[in-house]
């Protein structure tokens, strides 16, 4: 770890107000610049790994609103996760760790057959047999969660059904690769749907390479830098195949990691590939006149939240609202504190549930405030958060992601 990073924080506290588990706790040690001592003490050997001290750290969501906050550019939630690296790195995955981390995630095929029984329990109508009887809750919190947090499955995972090759409609503006993360894949195909249909309507031929696997972000969340630096290895190979404007995706997580990538591995092919991925909303917002024109009227009253890792970690915060404001009809609302984090942060909201609830609780609450009818975000994490909460709490109100706004409205 660099500990210069370290030593710049000045501790004014200007990121306190920012922090989420601050919000929650106030106590100096789930606040960033708690975090940020905790970590130099540990690093100094000032101070002894302890199962208490281990916790407040384990506590930060990496939502990075800290680092948004910070006027001396110092990023607590990266650090916490550099420090959880480097602590793994030296007493090697656990036995799940590995089986997930390293022999599921990386293997598309895998991950899609994994996901096949889930997709039968919910057609065969077990699902609505065991949620109607309770049943889950005789199982471990973890798994009465996760089931809970899952949304219908579509039929088919995305990957399986699009073609590596998608036209240009009309005339040929460029070529764009596309990054299907796995959960859009495997969960919100139809966002992703959206997205290909947008990029080839407005004139980019969009290849989609079929043998891509997951950007690295989960290796990254459970502290494995190694299996993290293996995807953006062969990520960099894949893509590197094809001659392409931009590498383009609709997951803000995604988009954080690959953007990365040539700070996790060197060489040249890293750093052509890192700078050339852009969000969704950078690609369409180039064209926004030629969009704007093919727009259809769609009478919404709908607002944007932004997910930590499209607005903190990649800065990306004008793109979708000027989207939104492209469409006829829609009436925007701006949410506020529209980039708090929702509490989903990977798998926190499965392994902090405490937590993550106060987190969520108070988005839904500036969600009612709003008056939307539809919340529009591009993050999955956010997306199943959302989903779940507003079922669960606010059922007036459906989520959408930017891509299927826009299609919708394309479509007419
Ligand atoms: S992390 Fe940044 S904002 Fe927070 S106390 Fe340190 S210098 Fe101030
Ligand atoms: S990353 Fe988020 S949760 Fe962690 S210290 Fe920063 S603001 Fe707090």
């Amino acid at each position: 770890m660099d500990y210069v990073k370290l030593i710049n924080c000045m501790r004014c506290g200007m990121c306190l107000p920012a922090c989420p588990t601050y919000k929650e706790t106030f106590l100096e040690t789930a606040s960033p610049r708690g975090r940020v001592a905790l970590v130099r003490k540990l690093q100094e050997g000032g101070l002894e790994q302890s199962e208490r001290l281990l916790e407040y750290l384990s506590l930060c969501l990496d939502c990075q609103a800290c680092a948004s906050a910070c006027p001396c550019g110092v990023n607590a939630g990266e650090l916490v996760a550099e420090f959880t690296c480097e602590r793994k790195t030296e007493t090697g995955l656990g036995f799940m760790e590995d089986m997930i981390l390293r022999k599921l995630v990386p293997h598309p095929d895998r991950l899609e057959t994994s996901m096949a029984p889930m997709r039968m329990y919910q057609r065969s109508g077990l699902q609505k047999l065991v949620r109607t009887l309770g049943i889950l809750k005789m199982f471990p919190k973890p798994l009465e969660r996760m089931e809970g947090l899952l949304p219908t499955l579509p039929a088919r995972p995305l990957r399986q059904e699009i073609h590596e090759v998608t036209p240009a409609i009309g005339t040929e503006i460029g070529t764009v690769g596309f990054f299907l993360g796995c959960v859009m894949s495997l969960i919100f195909s139809d966002a992703s749907r959206a997205t290909i249909t947008l990029l080839s309507s407005l004139g980019y031929k969009v290849i989609t390479p079929k043998k891509q696997v997951c950007c690295g972000a989960p290796n990254m969340l459970g502290g494995d830098l190694a299996g993290l630096k293996e995807a953006a290895l062969t990520n960099v190979e894949i893509f590197g195949d094809y001659e392409v404007d931009f590498i383009v995706t609709d997951c803000g997580g995604c988009g954080a990691e690959l953007k990365k990538y040539a700070h996790y591995i060197e060489g040249d092919a890293a750093s052509a590939f890192s700078s050339k991925v852009r969000d969704i909303s950078q690609v369409l917002s180039l064209h926004s006149e030629k969009l704007r024109a093919k727009l259809t009227e769609l009478p919404l009253k709908a607002t944007y939240h932004d997910p930590c890792h499209i607005a903190h970690c990649q800065g990306i915060r004008k793109e979708p609202r000027d989207l939104l404001k492209l469409v006829p009809g829609l009436e925007y609302i701006e949410l506020e504190s529209a980039d708090a984090c929702c509490g989903s942060a990977g798998t926190y909201n499965i392994v902090k549930p405490e937590m993550s609830d106060q987190i969520l609780k108070r988005k839904l609450d500036t969600i009612r405030f709003s008056g939307a009818q539809v919340l529009v975000t591009s993050n999955p994490g956010c997306l199943l958060q959302l989903k779940k909460g507003l079922a669960d709490h606010l059922p007036e109100v459906k989520i959408m992601h930017l891509t299927e706004v826009l299609a919708q409205s394309l479509a007419g």
